[in-house]
């Protein structure tokens, strides 16, 4: 007997970046940030009442609606909270498309976005990147045949950006559709749509706490958008679960975007890096996609990315390597600290001498 429903015998999960529990790794295949929550969040944790757990959360978790609200400059109605951003991307399926609707989307780009399609019977329309993994604008001008466009921006995991001007074109264009734009890397990067989303009501832009703000671990994230569109998905989550985000949760994340400051030198810091590394790479004889976000993607010329990533994995550095069709040459290598980017370097050095 298999008691399993055929929706769950058919799905295909989402394999998320690998937590080695064994052995201390330099560890740059998660995009986590390399730096600790600003002082703010560690305050908040200490001064946490332990017995305010007793309770629920507030289910509408309106302290910190009204704190991201603020920080957008939109109104609470325009904020919808979850836990992590990948529970709120994975709610805008039931919430805007039937079953056989289609979504279309990149065709290297996130790739839980075809996990939820097809959890939801969506059907995914993949647009190719162009040969240098670019997003081809007039490609989503007006297009046809979809309920809907997801944009990674910038993509993951190419790390590319597609201009503000471009995105709003496709957004413009496509009044009859909704464009969900996932900015989980937008703060590094300076393509950010979410300020629009009240001269457009078919923008949602789905933002994290995980990356430039630390807080992979506490799972907040949340999106942004015209008021039906957020009342759609407050439908779906209270539907599925009143409380997504717990009070502790609740409370570090206010704590952590109070502080801008802080994460302004977090992000300036992490971008330096990026672009040194990036540089010595191309000296090795890497190709380094442009990347405007906290990871970069690089393909030997002589080495593939099995290789790269095997060897690395053996010598205590973990990135991360897709076996996707147009990109299983590459590697994408998170940004981590200065040393962690030494220790990266001199590996790879390594493995690229003793192929030479
Ligand atoms: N979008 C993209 C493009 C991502 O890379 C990730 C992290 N894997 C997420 C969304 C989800 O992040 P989280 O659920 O931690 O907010």
């Amino acid at each position: 007997m298999n008691y399993l429903s055929r929706r769950c015998r058919s799905i295909q999960p989402y394999i998320a970046g690998e937590q080695p529990q064994d052995k201390k790794y330099v560890k740059l295949n998660t995009n986590e940030c390399p730096y600790p929550p600003s002082p703010e969040v560690e305050k908040t944790l200490k001064e946490f009442d332990a017995g305010r757990l007793r309770r629920y959360p507030d289910p509408e978790n309106a302290k910190l609606v009204a704190t991201i609200a603020a920080r957008h400059g939109v109104n609470a109605e325009n904020v919808f909270v979850g836990n992590g951003s990948d529970e709120v991307l994975c709610m805008c399926f039931p919430a805007f498309f039937d079953e056989n609707d289609g979504i279309a989307y990149a065709d290297v780009t996130y790739s839980f976005y075809k996990v939820w399609a097809h959890m939801y019977g969506v059907n995914s329309v993949k647009i190719p990147l162009d040969d240098e993994f670019k997003l081809v604008p007039e490609d989503y001008v007006g297009i046809k045949g979809v309920k809907g466009i997801m944009i990674c921006n910038p993509n993951a995991p190419t790390g590319m950006p597609l201009g503000r001007l471009d995105l709003l074109r496709i957004v413009e264009s496509n009044p009859d559709k909704i464009v969900i734009v996932d900015e989980a890397y937008g703060e590094f990067a300076s393509c950010s749509v979410a300020n629009r989303v009240n001269d457009y009501p078919n923008l949602l832009v789905v933002k994290t706490l995980s990356k430039a703000y630390a807080l992979a671990g506490a799972r907040c994230g949340y999106a942004l958008g015209n008021k039906s569109l957020i009342d759609g998905l407050k439908a779906v989550k209270n539907s599925m679960n009143s409380y997504t985000v717990n009070a502790l949760t609740e409370a570090i994340a206010i704590a952590a975007l109070s502080d801008k400051k802080y994460y302004a030198g977090v992000v300036d810091k992490i971008n330096a890096e990026r672009e040194e590394t990036a540089d010595a790479l191309r000296e090795l004889d890497f190709e380094v996609l442009p990347s405007s976000s906290n990871f970069i993607f690089a393909r030997h010329k002589k080495l593939s990315g099995s290789e790269i990533y095997f060897s690395l994995k053996e010598n205590g550095v973990l990135v991360r390597h897709f076996k996707g069709e147009r990109i299983s040459d590459f590697v994408r290598i998170t940004i981590g600290t200065r040393e962690e980017m030494k220790t990266l370097l001199a590996e790879v050095k390594k493995i690229v001498k003793n192929r030479n």
